[in-house]
């Protein structure tokens, strides 16, 4: 398996305008990130989960997760992608998932509950532009989850959390990149080294 989180810190809890995902907090970035995480040319990853935190008003925190080997209807474009994202967030999120569409899931939880969650089924790593290389290590991952922020980052408050859970904060490149690009580069590092 491999995961990845990321911290939509603006990104709207209540259902938005899908002409407009820039403005319901960078809920384009989120839209990106998961067509980058889980689509391949004419098909889907296997053994993928994408989590997506939503920071943003008016109803935080809601977390969504997307299952790609359950998933349904779901295409890589944007606003497919966001459709769904906004039907996830219209429910009245609870602390357990529930299923909104096939694969896709919403819940209340914090970045802490999500975490404590991940750690029990992956090694969980924090993406950073100063971090280690991710090539000195990719070769030593088991089921790898990636947390990432958006345009923002990850604020400090979120950061601490993330790095008691972490094993390592590792950089794709020297250069601050958009959070789906690194999506897209840890996707291509883990399939080189088959895991
Ligand atoms: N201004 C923001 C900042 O300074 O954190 C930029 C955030 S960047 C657009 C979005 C996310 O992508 C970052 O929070 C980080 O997780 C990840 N990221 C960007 N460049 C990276 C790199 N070279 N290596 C690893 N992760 C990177």
């Amino acid at each position: 398996m491999r995961g990845f989180l990321i911290v939509g810190n603006e990104a709207f809890t209540e259902p938005f305008n899908l002409s407009d995902l820039p403005g319901a907090g960078r809920m384009d970035i989120l839209c990106r990130c998961v067509s980058q995480a889980l689509f391949l040319s004419h098909s889907i990853r296997k053994r993928v989960e994408v989590y997506l935190l939503l920071l943003g008003e008016p109803d935080p925190p809601k977390a969504i997760r997307i299952i790609s080997d359950e998933l349904r209807r779901m295409s890589p474009d944007e606003r497919n992608i966001g459709g769904h994202l906004r039907k996830a967030v219209s429910f009245k999120a609870s602390k357990d998932w529930m299923e909104v569409n096939s694969g896709v899931y919403v819940a209340r939880k914090t970045l802490r509950d999500l975490l404590v969650e991940v750690s029990e089924s992956y090694e969980i790593y924090y993406l950073r532009e100063d971090g280690k290389d991710i090539r000195e290590e990719v070769t030593k991952m088991k089921n790898p989850l990636f947390v990432l922020g958006d345009h923002i980052g990850v604020r400090r408050a979120e950061e601490d959390v993330i790095l008691e859970f972490s094993s390592g904060v590792l950089s794709v490149s020297g250069l601050s990149l958009m959070a789906e690009q690194c999506v897209a580069i840890v996707n291509y590092e883990l399939d080189r080294t088959n895991i």
